[in-house]
């Protein structure tokens, strides 16, 4: 029982009263603290618990110019920085990561990294609008692209000497191939390229791309960190200041800024992915293993399955599997569309990493890579009740 007898008091009993204890360094917290205690407001006397949305194109001009001071809201907004703090140390980046106005436009920034006329080496199986832009710019001359199977160490190593930039993606959409991070950045970094990784489908929490090496990391924000289907939002980090710099300009300069509110949104998002991830996670492993036992599934893409060819990669660089699978159905691509219009709680729908469970066949697409199987269906798992996605899942496959 709590004695509630008076305690002996403290001589200055006041000054204990009034001055809060340091605030916690959120960097020395496990990521599932993280994402829940970073961004915060200063702890002082009635300051909100979470940062306001600051609604303003433009801020008073008071005073000496100072370049330091925000002046206009295409170049500084407060509301960007609690989440763009929280994402750079669950990076643990040394510097604040940088939002964007989608996961296309932080590629985008990425790639003006690469010089004019540069070379790019990227997994031909990269998410499938970062094709379409690096194959565009081809176009435009602004860049060479060289495609590569990831997952083939040696190959990729043999397409690095004259190229300016590696792009890595792994595990890689729609295919769940692993790519060795580590060894592939060392590689490039010898063959004086650049190395950018989009590490949206594992989120810091399972990888940490500038661990192994890294330059830089860009991240669909749309997809696991904000986590709700609601926005649209992307972000870059890296721990070189001078790169940051440059993709500051680029975000200042050609304008894919994000709103006040989708940012806000992201964080309020964030706050809730270590459990989302654990509990979507814990589904997928369920879902993958029956999936592989089912006579109408030829075939489980999950690299958390024991038997999968990127099974030990992704354990050794990697601290989950992640709740993104692929199934290819055994009835061909006419069975796969029939499952996905068969569902009634997994939805048919493009992205991935939001609370609801999504089905699609990826091949549905015309864009998409002809080398993904036309029988392919990506499965991304949400929060729902796991026995009632696999029963769904089940009853449509039936
Ligand atoms: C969705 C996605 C993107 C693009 O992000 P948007 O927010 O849709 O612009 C980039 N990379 C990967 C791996 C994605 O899944």
């Amino acid at each position: 029982m709590t004695d509630r007898s008076p305690q002996p008091q403290p001589e200055d009993s006041s000054t204990e009263h009034d001055t809060a204890p340091e605030p916690v360094d959120v960097r020395r917290l496990a990521p599932d603290s993280l994402v829940v205690a970073a961004g915060r407001p200063a702890r002082t006397a009635e300051a909100p618990v979470n940062p306001p949305i600051w609604l303003s194109s433009t801020y008073h001009s008071v005073g000496p110019v100072d370049p330091l001071r925000r002046s206009y809201g295409r170049s500084e907004n407060p509301s960007w920085e609690p989440f763009e703090e929280a994402l750079g140390e669950l990076e643990r980046s040394s510097l604040p990561a940088l939002l964007f106005s989608s996961g296309m436009a932080a590629v985008d920034a990425a790639l003006t990294l690469l010089p004019p006329g540069g070379t790019l080496v990227i997994p031909r199986h990269s998410y499938q609008g970062s094709l379409v832009a690096v194959h565009e710019a081809e176009s435009r001359g602004q860049l060479t692209v060289v495609e590569v199977d990831v997952a083939d160490t040696d190959a990729v190593i043999a397409a690095l000497p004259g190229a300016a930039m590696l792009w890595l993606e792994s595990p890689t959409n729609p295919m769940m191939e692993i790519a060795e991070i580590a060894v592939l950045t060392r590689a490039a970094h010898a063959a004086g390229a650049l190395v950018v990784a989009d590490n949206t489908f594992c989120t810091p929490l399972l990888q940490r791309p500038l661990d192994l090496g890294v330059d830089v990391v860009v991240h669909s924000v749309t997809k696991y960190l904000a986590g709700h289907s609601d926005v649209i939002l992307g972000a870059v980090v890296t721990s070189d200041a001078e790169l940051r710099a440059r993709l500051l300009r680029t975000r200042t300069v050609r304008g894919a800024i994000a709103g006040s509110f989708e940012a806000w949104l992201a964080l309020r998002g964030l706050r809730t992915l270590a459990i989302r991830l654990e509990r979507s996670e814990a589904t997928a492993a369920l879902l993958a293993a029956r999936l592989a036992e089912h006579p109408a599934v030829g075939r489980v893409r999950y690299p958390g399955l024991p038997d999968d060819p990127g099974h030990a990669r992704a354990a050794a660089q990697m601290s989950g599997f992640g709740s993104i699978l692929a199934l290819e159905t055994a009835g061909g691509a006419h069975a796969a569309e029939r499952l996905t219009e068969r569902v009634r709680l997994w939805s048919p729908a493009t992205s991935l990493g939001g609370v609801e469970s999504l089905v699609e066949r990826r091949r549905r697409h015309e864009t998409e890579s002809l080398t993904v199987p036309t029988n392919l269906v990506r499965l991304s798992v949400g929060i729902e009740n796991a026995e009632d996605l696999w029963a769904d899942l089940a009853g449509a496959l039936a």
